[in-house]
């Protein structure tokens, strides 16, 4: 039985669950399909948990117990808890667990295979050489992961500043202490030692790993946290695969290779959605938090009351809302909601400008709207909506700045210049919910506020939205 277990039952069964994570990551690209997708995914966790247990044969089971329930009621209360704008600081921690958990297992692998039995060959003599360098990298990727993941959750939460901190000479820093866990790597992998000294070694890559991790994120701003959380969970995937090389296990190897994979690729469309390059993030310490523009630098600016707005509504006949991140912190996705379907109800065609780095996450509008139960096919992606602004009657603009700022296309000279951005301006009006003129994540001035066709609507999105609900629904009355 044992025989049939290991050589049809658990591979059979890896392969399932190998396969249930590809479709659950696939169901994850479509909003409606993303409930199904998430479910596959979670049921091919369950199925790879399970079968590693059958695999392994006895095990202590209190030990694997205890783990589920503690980290099961954890996961729970951080999910139910956690607000949506707050989810990336969530995915970061989450990355970082990810992260220190294969460091875990490839030291325990030493530890176990190498140190305890009190070899005195290399690991490379022990377990092969593919596992020996595997392991070591899962331990640097890993612990890299986790301490860079960490001091990105601290900066996002506000628990530590935002700004970059920019060590003298941090590249040379960096690289010397890279070195010094290479050779660390290198001593425990190909060189025959006492088990103390692999210890040491082990204890070594480690903490330089950890250091690494932190001296990385530091120089980063507080406001490219999203891009840097986006690039360590797929750190976390390429350490998770390393550990399943080291175990000799396929489904590790391929669900930490799509993690791997996707974070990458979620990553580069970030990047090219801001006009960046990954380098750029990485190495220059832009996204300081905080703005360089102030509300005396405006002269020319229009400002209407929630009464006022709603009549221009009522009489366009296409409105196009833009999304913002204020929209996100304000909740005020079901009062646009209501108030779409009011305008819809007399008969405005009325869309949705998604800019694909709005709010603070890639997605964070589509999750947003759909948690309102905006339709998708009312959600039109920039390169399809920019044409269609010109023979548009009403633009709103709830809690965006930045992804409508025309310095973007304008002004060569500007940080954001480049960046595709939503062309509102050529609308016949705008208007711009949020609370004052303080500038968005790139902390720069939006001249948009000055235009001709703009006007700006003062306050918090959701009750500025509530009270144009209310005005249109007495305009419906009264007509
Ligand atoms: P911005 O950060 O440019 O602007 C958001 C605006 O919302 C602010 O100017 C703020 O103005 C307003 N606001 C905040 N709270 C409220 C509220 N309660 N009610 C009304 N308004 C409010 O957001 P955008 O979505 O336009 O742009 C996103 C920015 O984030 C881009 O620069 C993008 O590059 C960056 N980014 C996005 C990532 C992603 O993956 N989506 C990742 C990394 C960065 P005020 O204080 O006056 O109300």
């Amino acid at each position: 039985m044992n025989n049939t277990l290991t050589t049809f039952v658990v591979p059979v069964l890896y392969l399932l669950s190998a396969v249930l994570f590809i479709f659950g990551l696939k169901g994850l690209t479509r909003v409606r399909s993303a409930r199904r997708g998430n479910a596959l995914a979670s049921l091919a966790m369950l199925i790879a948990i399970v079968t590693t247990l059958l695999d392994l044969g006895f095990v202590d089971y209190q030990w694997i117990i205890a783990g589920l329930v503690i980290g099961g009621l954890v996961g729970a209360v951080a999910a139910l808890k956690v607000e949506m704008t707050a989810m990336p600081e969530m995915v970061a921690l989450f990355n970082g667990f990810g992260g220190g958990a294969s460091a875990l297992v490839a030291l325990s692998i030493l530890w176990k295979e190498v140190i305890e039995p009190s070899y005195t060959e290399s690991a490379a003599a022990v377990l092969g050489g593919a596992s020996a360098i595997t392991a070591f990298l899962s331990i640097l990727i890993g612990a890299i992961t986790l301490s860079g993941s960490l001091i990105a959750f601290l900066k996002l939460s506000g628990k530590i500043g935002g700004q970059p901190t920019l060590l003298p000479a941090r590249h040379v820093i960096n690289s010397v202490i890279f070195l010094g866990c290479l050779a660390a790597g290198i001593y425990i992998g190909f060189f025959s030692h006492a088990p103390s000294a692999m210890v040491m070694a082990a204890l070594v890559a480690t903490i330089l790993s950890l250091i690494l991790g932190v001296l990385m994120v530091i120089p980063i701003g507080g406001a490219d946290m999203p891009v840097i959380i986006s690039f360590l969970n797929s750190l976390s995937g390429v350490a998770a695969a390393m550990t399943g090389f080291v175990l000799g296990n396929n489904v590790l190897i391929i669900a930490g290779a799509l993690v791997g994979a996707s974070g990458l690729i979620l990553t580069q469309i970030m990047c090219v959605a801001m006009n960046r390059t990954l380098g750029n993030v990485l190495f220059s310490g832009f996204g300081q938090e905080g703005g360089s523009a102030d509300s005396g630098e405006y002269t020319n600016v229009r400002s209407y009351s929630p009464e006022e707005a709603a009549m221009i509504l009522e009489t366009a006949e296409s409105v196009v809302i833009v999304p913002g991140y204020g929209l996100a912190v304000a909740q005020a996705q079901h009062a646009v909601k209501e108030l779409a379907d009011l305008l819809q109800k007399r008969g405005v065609k009325v869309s949705y400008a998604i800019h694909p780095v709005a709010g603070r996450m890639p997605g964070h509008m589509n999750v947003l709207l759909a948690e309102a139960d905006v339709p998708y096919e009312q959600l039109i992606e920039m390169e399809r909506i920019n044409p269609e602004f010109k023979t548009t009657d009403a633009v709103l603009v709830v809690g965006a700045n930045d992804v409508v700022n025309p310095a973007a296309e304008k002004d060569p000279k500007s940080p954001i210049a480049g960046m595709p951005v939503l062309q509102v301006w050529e609308a016949q009006t705008v208007m711009m919910i949020k609370r004052s003129l303080s500038p968005g994540f790139a902390g720069i001035k939006n001249e948009l506020f000055e235009y001709d066709n703009n006007m700006m609507v003062f306050g918090d999105a959701k009750k500025v939205l509530q009270e144009i609900v209310s005005e249109v629904k007495s305009l419906n009355a009264a007509a």
